[in-house]
């Protein structure tokens, strides 16, 4: 991967200052930015705390290597922002909601949000960029600010809580509680078309300094009206079409002499496509809303890590275990408590899986695995705890060869009877790092016995062996 990117950066340089170069030679439209009273920090400051609003309000998904892709399209546009364009207070990022639903939104200051919906539907890195190169626009031209310098014209007050009251509007919480279909970035702008067109053509010069082909911004339009069933995706009434759309774009791609065929990066995209191809599915917009009416995401407020990938395995990043837990019932007597920030997150008809976000994977042949969290289960037994705990670790071992009994079963509290414990080291599929494992079994009533798997990196097993223990010991099972 790191060689790709510093290659690819050597390719760009031509590109970059041959279109420069041309761009100010010949019939460039020049933008500019709307008035606007607030001063760039204000935008900062706005873009800031609607962006932690956010993190708490939507699943990131976390997953390092198309984390990385997307940042560097989003690094290669910034260092195409005209200098006239700059803003010093600007902090430019870029992450990545594991939600299906086609849109992606920019907050005032740089923080950018894709979904994982808009990277899988468009068609090549070209058009993922033309998207972003939109967002980047409305950005560097402060039109979320400017927006709100026309509908406040003779106010003066607390800035920064004005405009995320405008941008944020009180209502994001409550829209997205509500279950609406609509995506997050209805309350953040909604532009009007002069502002569109803006960003369109400013977005078309961004793209071709960055060595992208303008065209697949007109292409990705086109992507998108295909797609979302009867009112196309939410992108598109956010940004609505200011006329002439498509040909104004190739207009301007025209006067910017862009001949060339443009950036596709196709082998990296097709290896990013086919590596969210392997995840569990991405969220819908009902599923985020259920899940910010159980109390939202803990994505944290760091960056994904974003060193390379070790031993070949993926770097998983997810939020540690909430001090406060929350009860699910999976069937009929069994409830089962777990971390607040953890989800069910698969049901089979013996088991059951809880898990942070990020956490839960899945591959083309729809093997599954989890790096953190507790599978809760029933297995066969006989009515000797020791001699079905060991049936079961044997089972196990089958489809984690890797692993290894580390000391001896010991007595447990499990589901309020008594039980067995045993710690286990492996080696994790996901990761390929040593993994902490604690098995947990107590006999039930009919002779089956209840098993709890908890699962964390062996890094973290501190952390998580602490909530391992409070959900064995808090399991509520009437099998009397
Ligand atoms: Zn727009």
């Amino acid at each position: 991967m790191t060689s790709v990117m510093s290659f690819r950066r050597h390719a760009l340089l031509p590109v970059f200052l041959l279109t420069a170069a041309l761009g100010t030679a010949f019939g460039q439209t020049r933008i500019t930015p709307p008035p606007n009273k607030y001063s760039p920090a204000d935008d900062v400051k706005a873009g800031q705390e609607a962006s932690q609003e956010a993190m708490k309000q939507l699943p990131m998904l976390n997953d390092a290597a198309t984390e990385e892709y997307v940042q560097g399209i989003g690094q290669r546009l910034v260092a195409a922002i005209p200098p006239e364009l700059q803003h010093p207070e600007f902090h430019y990022t870029f992450r990545v909601v594991n939600q299906k639903d086609i849109n992606a939104f920019a907050l005032p200051g740089g923080p950018m949000f894709v979904n994982r919906g808009m990277i899988e539907s468009a068609h090549d890195e070209g058009e993922i960029a033309g998207v972003m190169a939109h967002e980047l626009s409305h950005v560097v031209l402060r039109h979320g600010t400017a927006q709100q310098t026309k509908a406040t014209p003779y106010e003066v007050g607390a800035v920064a809580g004005q405009i995320l009251g405008a941008i944020v509007g009180g209502g994001l919480g409550s829209i997205i509680a509500q279950g609406s279909n609509f995506g997050i970035s209805t309350y953040f702008m909604k532009f009007s078309r002069e502002y569109e067109s803006q960003a369109d053509i400013e977005g078309s010069q961004i793209m071709a300094r960055a060595g992208y082909n303008p065209i697949d911004m007109a292409n990705m339009f086109h992507t998108l009206a295909a797609q979302g069933g009867s009112n196309g995706p939410q992108w598109l009434s956010d940004h609505p079409d200011p006329g002439n759309r498509e040909q104004r774009i190739r207009q301007e791609a025209a006067a910017l002499h862009f001949n060339g065929q443009g950036l596709t990066n196709t082998a990296e995209f097709n290896s990013i496509r086919s590596r969210l191809a392997g995840m569990s599915p991405a969220y819908t917009a009902e599923q985020i809303a259920a899940q910010n009416k159980r109390g939202g995401y803990n994505n944290g407020n760091g960056p994904v890590a974003t060193s390379g990938r070790n031993n070949g395995g993926r770097i998983v990043q997810v939020s540690a275990p909430s001090g406060s837990f929350r009860t699910y019932q999976p069937s009929q007597g069994l409830r089962v408590s777990v971390p607040s920030n953890w989800m069910q997150v698969d049901a089979g008809q013996n088991s059951v899986t809880y898990a942070p976000d990020g956490a839960w994977f899945t591959d083309n042949s729809n093997n599954s695995a989890f790096t953190h969290g507790v599978e809760i289960g029933v297995a066969q037994g006989t009515g000797n705890l020791q001699n079905d705990t060991n049936a079961l670790l044997r089972n196990l071992s089958q489809s984690n060869p890797q692993m290894q009994q580390s000391g001896k079963a010991r007595n447990d509290n499990v589901a309020g009877r008594n039980g067995l414990t045993v710690q286990l080291a492996n080696v994790s599929e996901v990761t390929n790092q040593p993994e902490y494992i604690s098995l947990s079994t107590t006999e039930l009533n009919n002779g089956s016995m209840l098993y709890v798997i908890g699962v964390a990196p062996r890094n973290e097993a501190g952390t998580y062996d602490s909530a391992f223990k409070k959900v064995r010991q808090n399991l509520q099972v009437s099998d009397r």
